[in-house]
């Protein structure tokens, strides 16, 4: 199949912010892709190539991304045949040049690589996930719902950035998501009655005027009551404090207190004992690795331990991270790295050292379900993509409904066992 015709578009994501959409053409198909943007990120992400003209859009216009897309990646690729996902993203890899992507932007070969992807899909006559998964593509992802925001992701004086909600123990993805929703509705009725706002953050969880996390952990088990489920067996909280951000001067600060690494450590014990809680999420500071190995150590057995801001989805950094005996799983971030391949690599070496991964959305996302298809297509049993709520976050959980569909009597939802797999 010749490539006849690459090009890209400025759009804008979910906060009003321009990203990159790709359109990928052959003779007689076309795949387009879009990118998503995140805000609190790891400083070692793969860069996203903004304008910085602060004549337009405030300096984050994707002009240059675009000439990236249009100008050297075209020159590369069209005219030639679409070649295999691995040969395709090494070769973006090689144009770069950089180890962070600096040059033409992860941005630019991330919208090139999944709108391949997908080309390549159309002309095989399978589903994206099939197509990059194979037969064996039939696990579909526990989700895990952001019903609460706070951090970076909304203005309340909450600092831990999400509570989320995990159907673990439903029998389908279907299911899941049903009792996702209901919990999210009643959270909204629970937060009215009290007098709490429900306006929502970035990724559509509700971000009332609370402080601690102990408040939202309450009213999301008070909420999966109310939804007529029972907390720690249809339901179970996973949490992302994303604690990057509200680390200062060696201390861990919110709600007017400081704590250090092994005060976080034994207060997150005591949420195990109390609330059906699965899996935390940079539940430290990224650079803070003696206190990731104590955390890790001495939590580690109980709970899913995720690296998000330390990892930034690079297998490199999840190796070093194995070695160290650092979290006992990683999440996955596509644009943190910039290639299909690349996150397939982080998957693989992830499961290679007996570490789980979750995939995940971005806080800034448009409508593009890539990671859908990505998380069934690696077979990796848990997706994040927000609340249950507002049509970007949607279109992810949307289509895994399709995908279940699809597969009929061959879909598997593993569920709660997922997060119990020995590591
Ligand atoms: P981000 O946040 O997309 O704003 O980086 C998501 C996360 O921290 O997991
Ligand atoms: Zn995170």
């Amino acid at each position: 199949m010749r490539l006849t015709r690459l090009t890209a578009l400025e759009i804008l994501d979910s906060r009003g912010v321009p990203t990159l959409e790709v359109l990928l053409e052959a003779e007689k198909l076309q795949a387009r892709a879009s990118v998503p943007s995140g805000k609190s990120t790891g400083k070692n992400e793969a860069l996203e190539l903004r304008d910085g003209d602060t004549g337009r859009y405030r300096g984050k216009g994707m002009q240059k991304a675009i000439a990236s897309v249009e100008g050297e990646i075209t020159s590369m690729l069209v005219g030639r045949e679409l070649p295999p996902q691995e040969d395709l993203d090494q070769a973006l890899i090689r144009l770069d040049g950089t180890p962070g992507k600096t040059r033409l932007g992860a941005n630019a070969l991330l919208g090139v690589s999944i709108a391949a992807a997908r080309l390549r899909a159309l002309a095989e006559g399978k589903t994206l996930y099939a197509s990059l998964g194979g037969p064996e593509a039939t696990l579909l992802p526990v989700p895990c719902f952001n019903v609460l925001n706070g951090g970076a992701h909304a203005d309340n004086p909450l600092e831990f950035q999400e509570f989320m909600l995990a159907p673990a123990g439903r029998p389908s993805f279907a299911e899941a998501l049903r009792a996702g929703a209901e919990t999210y509705h009643a959270l909204a009725g629970i937060l009215k009655r009290g007098n709490l706002s429900v306006s929502v953050g970035d990724e559509g969880g509700f971000a009332p005027q609370i402080t601690f996390p102990e408040e939202a952990l309450d009213l999301i088990v008070q909420a999966i009551e109310a939804a007529g489920y029972a907390p720690g067996k249809d339901i179970f909280i996973a949490l992302d404090p994303a604690a990057s951000g509200f680390f200062r001067e060696g201390l861990y600060r919110f709600g007017g207190e400081a704590h250090t690494a092994e005060a976080m450590t034994e207060r997150y014990g005591r949420w195990l004992d109390r609330y059906p809680l699965l899996s935390i999420e940079d539940g430290l500071a990224e650079d803070d690795d003696a206190g990731w190995a104590h955390l890790t150590k001495t939590l580690g057995h109980r709970m899913q331990i995720v690296g998000d801001d330390n990892f930034v989805s690079d297998p490199r950094r999840v190796e070093a991270a194995i070695e160290k005996g650092i979290a006992n799983a990683v999440l996955l971030k596509p644009n943190q790295i910039g290639t299909v391949t690349e996150i397939t690599e982080t998957a693989r070496t992830a499961q290679r050292g007996g570490y789980r991964c979750m995939v995940s959305h971005r806080s800034g996302e448009t409508t593009d379900d890539f990671i859908a298809d990505l998380a069934v297509a690696l077979g990796m049993g848990q997706i994040k993509s927000g609340a249950p709520a507002r049509g970007e976050r949607l279109a992810k959980y949307n289509r895994l409904l399709r995908i279940e569909r699809e597969l009929g009597d061959r879909a598997v939802f593993a569920g709660r066992a997922i997060f119990d797999r020995q590591v």
